[in-house]
């Protein structure tokens, strides 16, 4: 067992405050110097203050066998465009401030190692800068599609991924330093997901014998979430389960997992995971122009990857709402279309998966919380599919320009597929805390809802809802940090 510590904690290590004194330790915009994200890693005295910092942080912590200090959390344009920094990639520039916190880790133990974070801008292999003996290779395909395995060519998303990885590695094993690569995967990302996590046995199970094929030595399932679940997801299990052995077959594993949780309907149950997965496949089976969160590339070298649009901060959101993965409802026709007849497809199967579940609580031996808690996680699962439907049938009627009333009663139905997720909340979740973080999740669903009734409303219209957002959020932003 390994001990692995950190996070996005890199531009920590050059703090902020320094910016009045030394202004050019920190990124050049195209414009000017700015002490918004990250730093300029071609300044030698950053690279100093990044190794003193680091040094400091590995004294702290020295249990830890891979340290993980990552550039800030962007899809793209948070590096640097001053002259030097100007002729290096995203990643060369991240890489060569993983370097200098690597070298002050050689001198404190030279077995632990510091990660390499290839994410988003990122996720490209470097070119120019070699990498420190003892950084580690870690690869995060967060935007990736999880209908299928990353090294299935059914998915051009996943191709591309698949592809980057394979570049990533070939430029750390040609210098002797791809045998401890990383993959930090989301199999179990409520935020991802969008606080739901859909059974994902055939994907985890592709996934682990493509990584496995392809020499990376461990991969991680982040946990993160807007509520506790309340119960630990099946995709934990199964993929202790298949990162034990990936050949494994899925249905195996889901017959060993429901034949615990319901001695006395295991197939019953069986089925109606099985509908689940079958269900949120077209789901999450979405195109490369429906993935948001791929900012376009630079178009040329004049144009540093530091000039790219960064999603709106701060109460900007309420106008202009940050948009993640499954957020594909403004992808361009036919993309759209196509993707409002997969969502339908889903109702059939998870009519029939709900019709599953009298029977397997009905034969449980006495009242089983458990089971109960695994029914209510399969409702949201249901709940979430219905409302992207429902959401994506509004925005495809927006697109066509349909009639006033057709789009009125659109954004109706999809309002009440986003109560139901609330009420859901409502029902199953226990303490104010939960019930505020969900509740700033719900809150991102309503702002793409209103951000469509927006479109069609007059500024006047509009700006008593935005403010009633605007009260929402920072009532509940309060809330959480007491
Ligand atoms: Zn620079």
């Amino acid at each position: 067992m390994t001990l692995e510590l950190g996070g996005h904690g890199l531009s920590a290590l050059i703090p902020r405050q320094l910016f009045a004194a030394d202004p050019d330790l920190f990124r050049f915009d195209g414009k000017q110097r700015t002490a918004d994200y990250n730093f300029c890693p071609s300044n030698p005295r950053a690279l100093q203050l990044l190794k003193i910092n680091a040094a400091r942080f590995f004294a702290a912590f020295p249990e830890a066998d891979v340290y993980h200090l990552w550039a800030d959390d962007l899809r793209g344009g948070g590096w640097c465009g001053c002259e030097r920094c100007a002729g290096l990639s995203a990643s060369d520039q991240a890489l060569l401030a993983t370097n200098a916190v690597a070298e002050a880790l050689a001198e404190q133990r030279r077995t632990a190692s510091v990660a390499y974070l290839a994410y988003h801008d990122t996720a490209a292999a470097p070119t120019s800068t070699v990498p420190h003996a003892n950084v580690a290779l870690c690869y995060a395909p967060r935007p990736r599609s999880y209908a299928y395995g990353i090294g299935d060519s059914y998915s051009a998303v996943n191709s591309q991924y698949a592809a980057e990885l394979a570049a990533n590695l070939a430029t750390f094993k040609a210098v002797g330093r791809g045998g401890n690569t990383r993959v930090f995967e989301y199999y179990l990302d409520g935020l991802l997901f969008k606080s739901t996590i859909p059974p994902l046995a055939t994907t985890l199970r592709a996934d682990l014998r493509h990584y496995c094929a392809v020499g990376v030595h461990s991969v991680q399932a982040l946990l993160t979430a807007d509520r506790p679940y309340l119960v630990a997801p099946l995709n934990a299990y199964l993929f202790a389960r298949l990162a034990w052995d990936p050949d494994q077959h899925p249905e195996t594993l889901l017959s060993t997992y429901t034949g615990v949780r319901a001695p006395r309907s295991p197939e019953v149950l069986r089925t109606a995971y099985t509908l689940l997965e079958q269900a949120w496949q077209p789901a999450l089976d979405f195109r490369v122009d429906e993935v948001p969160t791929r900012l376009p590339p630079a178009k040329s070298a004049d144009e540093p990857s530091t000039t790219r649009q960064q999603p709106a901060r701060g109460l900007k959101i309420v106008v202009d709402p940050p948009t993640d993965v499954l957020d594909y409802m403004m992808a361009p026709r036919p993309s759209s279309e196509f993707r409002l007849d997969q969502l339908h497809t889903a109702n059939a199967l998870l009519a029939t998966g709900a019709a599953q579940w009298p029977a397997i609580l009905a034969a449980a031996h006495t009242a089983n919380d458990h089971l109960s808690a695994e029914y209510a996680e399969w409702q949201l699962a249901s709940l979430r599919l219905r409302y992207l439907a429902a959401r994506q049938e509004l925005f495809v009627l927006a697109q066509r320009k349909a009639p006033k009333q057709q789009l009125a009663a659109a954004q109706s139905a999809a309002q009440a597929a986003l109560d139901a997720l609330d009420e859901w909340g409502r029902q199953h979740l226990l303490g104010a805390r939960a019930h505020v973080q969900y509740g700033l999740l719900r809150t991102l669903d309503q702002l793409h809802l209103d951000y469509n009734a927006d479109r069609r409303a007059w500024p006047w219209q509009r700006w008593p809802r935005r403010l009633r957002r605007v009260a929402r959020l920072g009532w509940l932003y309060l809330l959480n940090l007491r």
